[in-house]
């Protein structure tokens, strides 16, 4: 997976490389898609929802330019496996989950591979946010929206770095926001398709 999906495309970051070489990405499946961990597309896990596609995975936590010391807050645990990547990528990751059956799944499956220690998964509207722990110094929001909620703008630090896909259902854009100086600016990295953003400031 790392060598075909990853390293042949644009992922460059070492330690996201490893990082998902060391994280067995099986064990944060459901039972009867356990086989499909490896393949390069999303994959369901129940409650009309997915695993992003590893490459995803990757190409989110890259545009974040994690280096070790920094708090990263998650939007839609799923079922916790970009949770954990990003965990070893940082040195504390919050991920919020709207779905309390898949928030209790992501617990568990990041308690059984270890990666618990420095991943928190709260139950709650990400589309607003986590205030109790902001500002983070990097957000990586898994479902998308016509417009980046702005709440989750302002919990980002100064400078900080926000990646989420912005658009309508079949026609999405993968962003990556800088905050610097109090100023913002963004860049498209790919088109792309995710799962609707739900809740308070989410349209779907
Ligand atoms: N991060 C996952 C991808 C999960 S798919 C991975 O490891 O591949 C997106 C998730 O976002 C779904 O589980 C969905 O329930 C959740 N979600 C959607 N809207 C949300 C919201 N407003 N707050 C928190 N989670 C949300």
């Amino acid at each position: 997976m790392v060598d075909v999906q990853l390293r042949r495309r644009k992922i460059r970051d070492e330690r996201v490389l490893r990082a998902m070489l060391e994280i067995p990405r099986e064990e944060f499946l459901p039972a009867d898609v356990r086989l499909l961990a490896y393949q390069d597309d999303p994959v369901d896990i129940g409650y009309r929802q997915t695993i992003s596609q590893p490459f995803m995975t990757a190409l989110m936590a890259q545009c974040l330019e994690l280096e070790g010391h920094e708090t990263v807050l998650e939007v839609g645990a799923g079922c916790g496996y970009a949770a954990a990547v990003l965990g070893a990528l940082a040195a504390r990751v919050i991920s919020i989950e709207i779905i309390p059956a898949l928030a209790q799944r992501a617990r568990e499956n990041l308690r059984k591979t270890g990666r618990d220690r420095n991943v928190t998964v709260v139950r709650g509207d990400g589309s607003l946010g986590y205030p109790a722990s902001a500002p983070y110094h990097a957000i990586s929001v898994a479902a998308a929206a016509p417009d980046i909620p702005a709440g989750l703008l302002e919990q980002l630090k100064d400078p900080g770095r926000l990646v989420m896909p912005v658009g309508e259902w079949l026609d999405q854009e993968l962003r990556v926001v800088w905050k610097e100086h109090g100023r913002m600016d963004y860049r498209v990295v790919t088109m792309c398709r995710f799962v609707p953003l739900r809740g308070g400031e989410g349209h779907g």
